[in-house]
């Protein structure tokens, strides 16, 4: 028998989706597999593995695996020469540009240049670039809504779902910059090696 189609999971909201999406289709993953990493399925031609949203276009670029889940958020941040070839239809959300709701957006006092706090530095770099707005951008990893309560920056470019978060903190969205959502991608070589293996498990996901 050929090797496995290897699938990268993203950890986090998208994985209860994701493996609840493969189990109807057929493909139960190992619900307890211990310290592996490489972990097998009750398709004994797919194995997965689970890393970080970011990481999942590392692996799937790269072939190291042969498809992947996550957002469109990570692919789009980190450019990644992927195929798309399907939307998943779950982890429906939108990248903004928000701003305390109680201060004038877009303008600032003295006409400052704004700091905008954020994960997606490229994306948000692209949004103002784009518009002709200069912005300085500050990557931080996590917790970016309390960067405008802390002075860390004027503004924010995040993820919203029901918009709570935003609410709680006291910040109001602005702009959207992307619609966001799972997809699966692929590796370009492997779809093309293993053309019936990557269309069987579309058309059991479809
Ligand atoms: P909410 O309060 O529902 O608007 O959710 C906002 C918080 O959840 C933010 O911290 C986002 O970074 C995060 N978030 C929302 N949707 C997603 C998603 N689809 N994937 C990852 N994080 C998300």
């Amino acid at each position: 028998m050929s090797a496995p189609i290897r699938i990268a999971l993203a950890k986090g909201r998208l994985y209860d989706d994701a493996v609840a999406r493969f189990a109807r289709a057929g493909i139960v993953i190992d619900p307890a597999p211990g310290r592996r990493l490489l972990i097998p399925s009750s398709d004994p031609a797919v194995e997965f593995l689970v890393v970080k949203p970011s990481d999942v276009a590392v692996y799937v670029e790269s072939g190291a695996a042969d498809l992947g889940v996550t957002g469109t958020d990570v692919l789009r941040e980190s450019d990644a020469d992927v195929l798309e070839p399907l939307e998943l239809g779950f982890g429906a959300c939108r990248l903004v540009v928000a701003s305390p709701a109680d201060h004038p957006f877009p303008a600032l006092p003295g006409g400052k240049t704004a700091r905008v706090a954020t994960k997606y530095p490229n994306l948000a770099w692209r949004h103002f670039a784009q518009a002709g707005r200069p912005v300085e951008i500050i990557t931080v990893q996590g917790s970016v809504e309390v960067a405008p309560l802390l002075g860390l920056a004027h503004w924010i470019v995040d993820l919203v779902d029901t918009g709570n978060t935003l609410r709680a903190n006291g910040l109001a969205e602005r702009e959207t910059i992307l619609q966001v959502g799972a997809v699966l991608a692929a590796n370009r070589a492997s779809q093309k090696l293993k053309l019936e293996q990557h269309l069987q498990i579309m058309a059991r996901l479809g």
